[in-house]
């Protein structure tokens, strides 16, 4: 490409004019250093929220039909606790069957 101001010519991703400092603007618009975002879902605090909450309804208040509910949300939702959340949730389960 060309530059607009002085008419040099240019590599096609060039961002200034080598010879007169311009500043180029291509047909393209020129992305940004920002990268996309990317969408994953931020890990963890939901997780561990509802393993929290699944422990109060297990050892506090032993609403274990909710520690259940509770704990399989923070499997579904990853918690750093994964393997206690399997075994805490049978636990409730065995618990709320009696
Ligand atoms: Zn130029």
């Amino acid at each position: 490409m060309y530059c607009a101001k002085c008419g040099a010519l240019l590599p096609d991703d060039a961002m200034f004019c080598s010879k007169c400092g311009a500043k180029v603007s291509g047909d393209l618009p020129v992305d940004s250093a920002v990268p996309v975002s990317t969408t994953a879902a931020p890990t963890g605090t939901r997780g561990e929220d509802a393993y929290m909450e699944g422990w109060k309804y297990m050892n506090v208040t032993h609403e274990y039909d909710k520690g259940v509910k509770l704990y399989t949300e923070a499997i579904n939702l990853g918690c750093a606790n994964m393997e206690d959340a399997y075994f805490s949730r049978g636990v409730a389960y065995s618990r709320e069957l009696g």
